[in-house]
């Protein structure tokens, strides 16, 4: 579309270039899971908006709690009590069943927040290490990202501290394959300074990798039997994604602190940090809170997704359509098994693992091009097409973008 070509230009003018990424839809608005521009163009979307989007766009219950806090006037401060925020703190403890929820805003901010939390803890019992995975996706702020495994955004960052260590991620299959989780953690603690926390995601928002559980539940053993925090990054794989509120029920297996953020309030600034009254005790007042904590507008939005969580079967579509999504993909898979190697992903994120890039580059555009909106390639090699549509996709929606999906790849293939 010229004109969104056009929209882009001048975006990049005004912004530093490292901020948009994805393919060049002009988003003026969206409904369920279809993205409609200015120029008459509708997209199938394939990427809930960066994942946070999770009850599909414009949904009316999340909209209806937006507009009625936005038409009072509203101090928008954590320093301030609303009814709101205290509603919803009992709303978290009685669903989530938590003792605390921090509240913030930005799945970063979450991800820095337990990081403080979990050095905190460690510095009462000599222990100082966040120990992470490769290739994890942490965020963009300095500890979320200095926790991150992805090399090429870490080069920046200062290098000589031992807080941070990463691991290899305990992808799903690896335990049967003889790989042992605890060894790198137990080398860890014996070579000083001790583990405080491990980082880590139910499934790679960027590998598309997928947690072992009994690797998991390996980790969690070592993490009681050592003093150390184990932290569950649900940034992404939280509200609904896996098929269950948490990735981390999929993997069976109780962290203590749970970031949450994106999906938590459909696509409205909002994060938070669940764990037990014990590992926040050691805080003072104001260490850890911010301006837009809990501001009253991703409040109403978090409220009616949790709303929407208990009063309705969206994880049972998810279930459903995932079974549907994969199905597809593992067909397309072994028709074009020369092209494709793997097809990765629990619940609804999914991806197709292709071998060549250049290959996986044309698919995506190609897709895009057909009115498939998927995200830009992912992976070390960028050889991953990432699909995460919204949770209240509906089953003719992913036939559709399968079809679209499979025509990109014979049209790119053949
Ligand atoms: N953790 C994970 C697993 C994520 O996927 C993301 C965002 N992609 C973040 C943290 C950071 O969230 P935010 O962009 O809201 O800061």
């Amino acid at each position: 579309v010229p004109e969104s070509v056009a929209v882009l230009s001048e975006i990049f003018r005004n912004e530093p270039p490292s901020v948009l990424t994805q393919f060049p839809t002009v988003w003026t608005r969206a409904s369920g899971s279809q993205i409609f521009d200015p120029y008459g163009n509708i997209w199938l979307d394939w990427t809930s908006g960066v994942i946070a989007a999770n009850l599909g766009h414009g949904s009316e219950a999340v909209g209806a709690a937006i507009i009625e806090v936005a038409s009072r006037p509203l101090l928008h401060s954590y320093v301030y009590p609303t009814l709101e925020r205290a509603a919803y703190l009992n709303m978290v403890k009685e669903v989530l069943g938590y003792e605390k929820a921090l509240l913030l805003t930005t799945g970063s901010e979450a991800v820095e927040a337990a990081i403080k939390i979990a050095l905190r803890n460690g510095a009462s019992r000599g222990k100082e290490k966040i120990v992470s995975f490769d290739y994890a996706f942490h965020g963009r702020t300095m500890g979320a990202q200095s926790a991150g495994g992805i090399a090429a955004q870490q080069t920046w960052l200062p290098q000589n501290s031992r807080t941070f260590t990463r691991i290899p991620f305990p992808a799903r299959d690896s335990v049967a394959d003889g790989f042992d989780p605890v060894e790198p953690l137990s080398k860890l603690e014996e070579e000083g300074g001790g583990v405080a926390a491990v980082l880590i995601e139910p499934y790679q928002g960027s590998s598309l990798k997928v947690a072992d559980k009994a690797a998991v539940a390996n980790i969690e053993k070592w993490c009681r039997a050592h003093n150390a925090l184990l932290i569950c990054d649900e940034v992404q794989a939280g509200f609904g994604r896996t098929g269950r509120m948490f990735g981390y029920e999929y993997l069976n297996i109780e962290p203590d602190l749970v970031c949450c953020g994106k999906g938590i309030s459909n696509g409205f600034p909002m994060a938070m940090v669940l764990c037990s009254n014990e590992v926040v005790r050691n805080f003072n007042l104001g260490e850890l809170s911010s301006t837009h904590s809990g501001n009253p507008l991703g409040l109403a939005a978090a409220t009616a997704v949790l709303n929407a969580f208990t009063n309705s079967n969206i994880l049972a579509n998810v279930t459903a359509r995932s079974a549907q999504l994969l199905e597809g993909l593992h067909a397309i898979s072994a028709e074009f098994h020369p092209h494709i190697e793997d097809v990765r992903g629990v619940g609804l994120a999914a991806g197709l693992v292709f071998k060549d890039p250049r290959i996986c580059a044309l698919v995506a555009k190609r897709s895009w091009q057909s009115g498939l909106l998927v995200f830009a390639p992912i992976g070390r090699e960028k050889t991953i097409l990432k699909f995460t549509p919204p949770l209240s996709i509906s089953a003719e929606q992913i036939a559709d973008g399968l079809l679209a999906l499979h025509g990109a790849v014979s049209t790119v293939v053949e």
